[in-house]
């Protein structure tokens, strides 16, 4: 046999070895093999968070828009999502491993960028009409929410998300956007297992407590920032502050998203770190109130 078809006999039996080991572990690549026998454990996953967006124009613009090349989502949840087989359809756009670019300038927990951790899900939603005398804002539908809870519930099972980790784009930007807005159900995802929500007897502890003695802005302020708001300890009744709170009362108390400081987000923002946060309130700075004198309800958070 000549050398040059000897080697390439050769070749040829190595080449069958390794391409029917690749279910065993060697890959061939381009130009190289890959030995994926030995796998280590230290490594995480991208994905962190899932972040829930309205996108307020119909279903086909939103589309065109999501597919680039300025934006992109991961998934598309259309008003009623097409059906097959009993079950809902969303429109996936981007692979789950890559970024998607949905969440712009953000910040949650320790982290900004959050296009760099997070799947993003745009809900086709047509948010506040801002033209009515009262402002009202579109429901989401029976069908879409259905979806959204089965796309979200299974991410965060194959991802093992905490609940803290679904958030609204609001949260993580909160100055610059509102969606998914005040009329999103986080109730029912909590409900169905998916998100964080406060138990109502700790909220109604906190509540009498903070009725007898409030606590400053400045801790209300630490509270929001230990539960993962992008927000200084300023004290004061900033841009900033409004725009937090804002965000927090459209996720956990919608009846009233004015941004104003007050008992029961305090109560509320408490109850949310005594569930999922419990070393936060290790901290003296949130557990010690300093009631003035004369304090009583209705004093609340004067400055
Ligand atoms: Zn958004």
């Amino acid at each position: 046999m000549p050398a040059r078809t000897w080697q390439l006999a050769v070749f040829a039996a190595l080449f069958t070895v390794i391409a029917g080991c690749a279910s065993s572990g060697l890959a061939q690549r381009d130009g190289y093999v890959a030995d994926r026998r030995q796998q280590s454990s230290a490594f995480n996953e991208r994905v962190r968070y899932v972040v829930l967006h309205y996108t307020d124009s119909g279903a086909p613009r939103a589309l065109k828009t999501l597919m680039g090349p300025e934006v992109s989502a991961h998934y598309v949840v259309a008003r009623t999502p097409e059906e097959r087989g009993g079950e809902p359809v969303v429109w996936q756009l981007v692979d789950e491993q890559k970024r998607a670019w949905h969440a712009g300038v953000s910040a949650w927990e320790d982290r900004t960028q959050l296009n760099d951790s997070s799947i993003g899900i745009e809900i086709v939603n047509r948010g506040p009409n801002h033209d009515a005398a009262v402002q009202h804002w579109e429901p989401y539908s029976e069908a879409q929410i259905a979806a959204v809870i089965a796309l979200v519930g299974d991410i965060v099972r194959r991802y093992r998300l905490p609940p803290t980790a679904i958030v609204g784009h609001a949260d993580i930007a909160p100055e610059r956007k509102i969606d998914p807005g005040p009329a999103f159900p986080w109730q029912r995802l909590y409900a169905a297992g998916i998100g964080a929500w406060p138990d109502a007897d700790s909220v109604a502890r906190y509540r009498q407590r903070f009725e007898r003695c409030p606590p400053t802005l400045a801790q209300l302020q630490r509270a929001l920032a230990a539960y993962g708001y992008a927000l200084p300890v300023s004290g004061e009744r900033d841009v900033r502050t409004q725009a937090v709170l804002r965000a927090f009362q459209m996720h956990f108390r919608a009846s009233d998203y004015r941004g104003e400081p007050d008992i029961e987000s305090a109560a509320i923002a408490w109850a949310l770190l005594a569930k999922y946060r419990p070393e936060a309130l290790q901290d003296a700075r949130l557990t010690t109130l300093t009631c003035p004198p004369g304090s009583g309800s209705g004093r609340g958070f004067a400055p």
